[in-house]
């Protein structure tokens, strides 16, 4: 059958069957991280997603218990609750915040609403979900060349064509765990053509504290509309299973997002969890210094075992096997065997590297003393 790009013209012919748009046929889906223990595995230790080892709030635990009893009544429509709490919170205007059932699906409304049949450039080891997106939506993913495993900006220019609709870049990045800085965005923006859209991925801010690492939500407010930055509750504030994202985007964006992301999108449970997450402060703090402390120890650990890592500043570390795809594989299935489920990066771009994310100490020290006997 004689497929075109973009299309569903086959469908049309009398007798035919109903024909998926073509780009939906082919093209990348998500792998999710291991989830559960193979056969033989006593324990198991999720290290695989960037979940947090601590558990959720126990504020969000009460708050959904306290609304446990409303779910047959619609939640609020747009989210306001959640966006005034944030807004709130950081000093943001709320009418600009858009929320979203994760942050993974503010992502395909950008494409849908912005980039159309157009192509998105991003780091060529970022996340997933821009190229996966974008190819899902018709548009042309664009990977742009790293430098030492960072992003590299003049790249990500070079790259620039009639075509580019959006860049997207996640800071820090995931799988890398490394980061530029906001006198680097500033001047990316600034050469970026203004009617490119600059999408600013920040899933794990809030484990950052390094000097020259600052939030990008300041370059939204202009010169210019054309920045967006995105925000989710999965990592930092462990509500992973309940979906929240969100997005702060420039204010002629806010109708269109409104049309994309409907009424109801983010649920009564997880607005009112996402809301109690936000202000267990003494939560936050754990969640800062559990990731602080045991991501150098793991990162030193693995070094002292002899692998290469990146300077990850996220809640997990990635590093580099030797022997290749297959050695990275082979040691990743034994971690598995043994309960300790990690994530190689080939969907990334860097099959030879597997990341590891920040556990429980329980974790942490389980994977060091397996890594070890696994690396005599
Ligand atoms: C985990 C992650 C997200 C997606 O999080 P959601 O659970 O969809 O909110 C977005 N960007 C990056 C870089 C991530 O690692």
């Amino acid at each position: 059958m004689n497929r075109t790009h973009p299309g569903q013209s086959d469908s049309l012919l009398p007798g035919g069957s109903p024909q998926p748009m073509s780009y939906l046929v082919d093209g990348p889906v998500y792998t999710p991280g291991q989830a559960s223990a193979p056969v033989g595995a006593t324990t198991l230790f999720r290290l695989a997603s960037n979940e947090s080892p601590l558990g959720m709030s126990a504020m969000a635990r009460e708050a959904i218990l306290d609304v446990a009893g409303n779910q047959h009544l619609y939640p609020d429509a747009d989210g306001a609750p959640l966006a005034r709490a944030i807004g709130d919170t950081l000093g943001l205007d709320p009418g600009r915040i858009v929320t979203s059932p994760g942050s993974d699906v503010i992502i395909n409304w950008i494409i849908q609403g912005w980039v159309g049949q157009g192509s998105v450039i991003f780091p060529e080891h970022a996340f997933q979900s821009y190229r996966i997106r974008a190819a899902s939506n018709g548009a042309t993913p664009v990977a742009a060349p790293e430098t030492d495993l960072r992003t590299d900006a003049d790249a990500i220019l070079s790259r620039v064509t009639p075509q580019t609709r959006a860049v997207f870049i996640a800071n820090p990045n995931n799988p890398t765990g490394t980061w530029i800085s906001l006198d680097v965005l500033r001047d990316l923006r600034a050469r970026l053509p203004s009617n490119i859209l600059l999408v600013v991925d920040e899933a794990y801010f809030d484990y950052v504290q390094v000097p020259g690492y600052e939030s990008a939500l300041p370059l939204v407010d202009g010169p210019g509309e054309n920045v967006i930055v995105t925000r989710t509750f999965s990592k930092f504030y462990g509500l992973a299973g309940l979906r929240v994202g969100w997005a702060y985007v420039p204010s002629s964006f806010v109708h269109v997002f409104g049309k994309l992301r409907g009424p109801f999108a983010v649920s009564r449970i997880a607005l009112a969890a996402a809301i109690a997450s936000l202000s267990d402060t003494a939560y936050q703090i754990l969640s800062y210094e559990h990731n602080v402390k045991w991501r150098s120890w793991l990162q030193e650990q693995i070094q002292g075992l002899g692998y290469r890592t990146t300077d990850s500043v996220g809640n997990f570390v990635l590093f580099r096997v030797p022997g290749g795809a297959d050695g990275a594989q082979a040691l990743n299935a034994k971690l598995a065997a043994r309960g300790l489920l990690c994530r190689i990066a080939n969907q990334n771009g860097l099959p030879e590297w597997i990341r590891v994310s920040i556990g429980t100490a329980e974790a942490m020290t389980a994977f060091i003393q397996e890594l070890g006997a696994l690396s005599r």
